[in-house]
Formats: structure tokens, sequence, C-alpha cells
């Protein structure tokens, strides 16, 4: 009997290719010399992809009329229109939960970096100056600090968990109030007044672009640290850059960013910002279970009828049965 054909549109983690070995026909479509082709003569044969960060639209989606799920790569899938795919029949999967603790850590590593100038002091050792003397004491410290959390999932709750390890009092905002002993606040606004410390963690998309604006961090104040973990376009760039030029908040440590991997060159200029490449789930051991969550979701599908971890868009099809 002939293989399920699965579409990898571009390159994905080990773990991924290893697992679909024997089991499906892969079509790497980023190694084919005219994809275009390669997409038309293949269509129909394409029951599924395997995809990491390509964008899936509904005019992509309307080129495949045999697909049955798209299998992505991360926990946040804000580059597939997943309401289009419900509405072609089109199961949609991710891969939540495995990355929790490893997000998690480097949302706290973060904020230690940027609380307490970390970056910014090993650059000075490097340079030598050292000898000449002692780092200058940080403006902030971690202690006596509450943080705020945008997006009390099941990545916000182990961020809040390492927080109150290090003495930091949590409260947040979601759309909904959740059974936890945190402070709810129903606007962001009001979080962001109260709290000393904001910790982005909702998904990207059209509904939380720019929920970080300018408003927002002069709410956060002068002593704010802002903490992104999530994706680039809940925050308001431009209107970071100038808070932090204009000192409207202490500090930012990033590890997602508006137009990836291009950087705001303001962030680049100031100081009291500290930048990394989109790394908070980017160890082997996460990015394999990952990528093993992506395979285990692809041989489910075709050998029982069912995803493992659909995404909310698609609970009605798995529902029903009729994806
Ligand atoms: P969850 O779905 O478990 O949690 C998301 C939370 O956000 C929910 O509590 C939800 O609560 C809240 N939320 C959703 N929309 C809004 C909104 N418009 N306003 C306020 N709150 C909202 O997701 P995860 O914790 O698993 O992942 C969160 C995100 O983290 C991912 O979508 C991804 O973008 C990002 N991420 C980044 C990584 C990195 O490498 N930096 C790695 C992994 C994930 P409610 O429904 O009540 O609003």
């Amino acid at each position: 009997m002939a293989l399920p054909t699965v579409l990898m549109p571009g390159p994905m983690n080990r773990s991924v290719p290893a697992g679909l070995a024997g089991r499906f026909e892969v079509i790497r479509l980023w190694e084919a010399d005219d994809p275009d082709a390669v997409l038309a003569e293949r269509a129909k044969d394409i029951v599924a992809v395997a995809n990491a960060g390509t964008p899936i639209d509904g005019a992509f989606l309307g080129r495949l009329p045999a697909l049955q799920l798209v299998a992505s790569f991360g926990v946040g899938y804000d580059q597939i229109d997943a309401k289009a795919a419900a509405d072609r029949g089109v199961v949609v999967t991710n891969t939540p939960g495995v990355l929790d603790d490893e997000v998690a850590d480097t949302a706290l590593g973060l904020l230690l970096m940027t609380v307490r100038q970390l970056p910014q002091a090993e650059r000075y050792l490097r340079a030598g100056h050292w000898q000449e003397r002692s780092y200058p004491l940080t403006p902030a410290t971690l202690h006596g600090r509450t943080m705020g959390i945008i997006g009390l999932g099941r990545i916000g709750e182990a961020i809040a968990h390492r927080a109150e390890a290090f003495g930091v009092s949590v409260a947040y905002h979601n759309r909904h109030p959740k059974d936890v002993a945190y402070r709810y606040y129903p606007t962001l606004l009001e979080l962001a007044r109260a709290v000393d410390i904001l910790t982005v963690v909702v998904p990207g998309g059209d509904e939380t672009r720019h929920l970080v604006n300018a408003e927002v961090l002069t709410a956060l104040g002068p002593d704010g640290i802002l903490i992104n973990v999530a994706r680039g376009s809940v925050v308001d760039e431009a209107a970071l850059v100038d808070a932090l030029r204009n000192k409207t908040i202490l500090g930012a440590g990033l590890d997602v960013f508006e137009h990836e991997p291009e950087v705001h060159p303001g962030l680049l200029e100031v100081d009291n910002a500290v930048l990394l490449p989109h790394v908070g789930s980017a160890s082997v051991p996460t990015r394999d279970a990952m990528g093993g969550l992506v395979v285990a979701n692809l041989v489910s599908w075709f050998d029982h009828g069912v995803p493992v971890t659909p995404v909310p868009e698609s609970a009605d099809l798995v529902r029903r049965g009729d994806g």
C-alpha cells in the first residue's frame, strides 16, 4: 500500500524526518528546483503538511485538495490560518506542553539578565574595564517586585511558579479569570499600573497585535521591566523604543521581535534592553520533544483518525470526526 504523502515546506528538527521515515512519503519542498511545479504535480496526493514556521493561508490550503492535517511545530501557530483550515475540513495540530519549562526558564533568565544588567556586566569584563574600576551598581533589584503576566496559560503558570520561588509576587490578565491564587486584573492597563514587571506570554495574531502599546508602557512606569517571550507582534516596538530611550520604563528583555530575524535598529542602540534571538524553547531535548509530538499527531491521525493535540479552531472537526 502507498504511504501517505506529507509535504514539508521547509527544513524541520531532525526528529521529524527521522520519525516519519518508513511510515510516510515526505516531499522536501525547499530542496525542489521548482517548488510550484512540484506542488502542482503532487497536490492530489498530499494528505498532510508538516510545518515549522512557513506561512499557511487560505490560498495555500486551496492548492491542496486532498489535505487532511497540518501538523505544526511549536505551540504558537499564528503563521497558520487555522480558521480557513477548519472551513476546509483540515485539522491543525501544534505542540503544547512539552516546551513549558524551557520557555519559562528562558523568561526567568531574561528577567534576571535585564534587572541586574548581566550581559552588560559580562561585556564590561571582556572589554577589560574591570581592571580600571568595578562595574557600576545596577539601579534595580528583583527583590520586592510584583510580576504581571499577560497570558497565564501553560507557559504563564510555569513562569509564575518560578517567579514565586524568587520571592516575586504574581498577578495576571487573561480574557477570563482562572481558578488560581494569583490576583486577576480584567484589563491590561490595570495590571500594568499594579506591577513593575510585565511578562508577555499570550498567543500572537490579530487579536493581540500591539496589546502592549505606549499607554501600557507608561502605566508600567519608570521602574518597570518588560519581558516578552510571546510574539513580537504583541508589543508596539516603535513605542517600546521610545519608552526605553525616554526612560518611561527601566528596561526590557526580549526573545521575540516584530519582524524577525530583523531587529528594530532603535533596540540595538539602547543599553537598557537585553535581546535574545528567539531561543525560548531552543534546546536539543525540548526541540526533539516538540518534533516527537509533530510525528505523534501525524501517526495518530493516519492510524486512528484522531489528532493528539489539535488547536482550538479544529475542535469541532475533531468532535464530529469528519476532519
Ligand atoms: P496557552 O494557550 O496555554 O495560554 C495562553 C494564555 O493567553 C491563556 O491563558 C489565554 O487565556 C491568554 N490569552 C489569549 N488571548 C488573550 C488576549 N487576547 N488577551 C489576554 N489574554 C489572552 O498558551 P501557551 O502558554 O502554551 O503559549 C503561549 C504563547 O507563547 C504561544 O502562543 C507562543 O506564541 C508563545 N511561545 C513562545 C516561545 C518562544 O520561543 N519565545 C516558545 C513557545 C511559545 P484566555 O483564553 O482566558 O484569554
